[in-house]
């Protein structure tokens, strides 16, 4: 509680952390003889005189700690290494998961994380552990159970075992937009919400939701699949098992079909590569793409609007692969979309931003699931892991 408190405020005197935890001065003085002595905080200088002798200003040390960040996606492997700060200090790409068995593609993985904290000259017992951050949804224990159909050979697969095997870490799990929820708040300075949101659009869409600061997750940490909510009843298939869903109806994978069917003239090996064609054919205001994309962030909005009635939320956040690429066409249509049709819009405003992080936002918020499980415990996480 009291790392968060300095955390959350930069620099704090010991007298005004017994302000805010509400600790006694003689805790607050033990805890933070600890927290000096563990390296995680450093006094800093003094802050103003308030009469008696000057404070003494305390504030974390950055480079104590560190978090990994890595996302597995069919499009790529994106991983992140965060600073206790959660400022990011290494990234890196490598191809996606591809037809590769799950294992060599973990094994290639944890290897170049492995070459970025040699090259950044960071020492691995100050590493508090991995978020690894796949497509939803997730079984805690395991990994994915049930997967997109390109992703087949992960169903099952024990993910978190392996990961940990292989790097000698702790390993925590999370779909994507969950940790893209996490790492808007840690790293990208999220103001401070009661209820906020980040609409992450990849291959799949789904939606993280923060509530008084503790991550939303249901039953089974699958909340927020709001890519599977039914826009149309006699829509096509998903392969959720369901019809009409917003990511069969307007996901990158139907938007490239279509254009597909439409004769557009794609190159890419894979959806990610032929939807970012189409952006950028859109960006230029070619058609058909243009209308493509335009009709795709129109059904977007309406998922946007679904997701902020049902929360009804402050503070909404876009990010992912496809607003990396094409948040010109996605963010107006969703702005106006819930400026015009939010329900709680009398009462207050809801607040749209496109995320500094987008492309990275699932690593991103991989490195922030870990610094957020270490640092605030008391909001419920998925599990620990253990500084060592
Ligand atoms: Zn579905």
């Amino acid at each position: 509680m009291v790392l968060d408190a300095i955390r959350a405020a930069g620099t704090i005197s010991r007298v005004e952390l017994t302000q805010t935890t509400g600790l006694t001065g003689a805790t607050i003085s033990t805890v933070v003889r600890r927290l000096i002595n563990d390296g995680l905080v450093v006094e800093s200088g003094r802050g103003e005189s308030t009469g008696g002798k000057p404070r003494v200003l305390l504030q974390l040390e950055p480079s104590s700690r560190y978090a990994i960040g890595i996302n597995l996606d069919h499009a790529g492997i994106h991983y992140t290494v965060a600073d206790l700060g959660g400022s990011i200090v290494a990234s890196g790409s490598l191809p996606g998961a591809g037809s590769d068995s799950p294992r060599s593609v973990l094994e290639r993985t944890v290897r170049d994380v492995d070459a970025a904290l040699e090259a950044e000259g960071i020492d691995r017992s100050k590493v508090l552990g991995i978020g690894f951050v796949s497509p939803g949804p997730i079984h805690l224990p395991v990994g994915m159970t049930f997967v997109p159909p390109f992703m087949q050979p992960w169903a099952g697969f024990p993910l978190r075992e392996t990961v940990e095997s292989l790097s000698g870490l702790p390993v925590l799990l999370e779909n994507d937009a969950t940790a893209s929820a996490i790492g808007e708040y840690w790293v990208g300075g999220v103001e401070h919400t009661t209820a906020f949101g980040t609409l992450f659009l990849g291959t799949g869409i789904g939606a993280g939701v923060l509530v008084n600061g503790a991550v939303y997750r249901g039953a089974s940490s699958n909340a927020g699949e709001i890519g599977h909510v039914c826009i149309d009843v006699g829509g096509p298939m998903c392969w959720c098992g369901s019809r009409g869903c917003v990511e069969a109806v307007a996901g990158p994978g139907a938007v490239v079909r279509e254009a597909l069917e439409l004769g557009v003239p794609l190159t890419g090996s894979s959806v990610a590569e032929n939807f970012a064609e189409l952006a950028a054919a859109a960006k230029r205001g070619e058609q058909p793409a243009r209308g493509l994309l335009e009709r795709s962030a129109e059904v977007v909005a309406v998922a946007a609007q679904t997701l902020a009635n049902i929360m009804d939320l402050g503070h909404i956040v876009l990010t992912g692969p496809v607003i990396a690429i094409a948040a010109e066409i996605y963010e107006p249509a969703i702005a106006a979309q819930l400026k015009g049709t939010f329900f709680a819009r009398l009462n207050h405003r809801i607040r749209v931003a496109v995320s500094a992080n987008a492309a990275q936002a699932a690593a991103v918020g991989g490195a922030a699931l870990v610094l957020h499980t270490e640092l605030a415990p008391r909001l419920p996480g998925p599990g620990r892991p253990v500084i060592h």
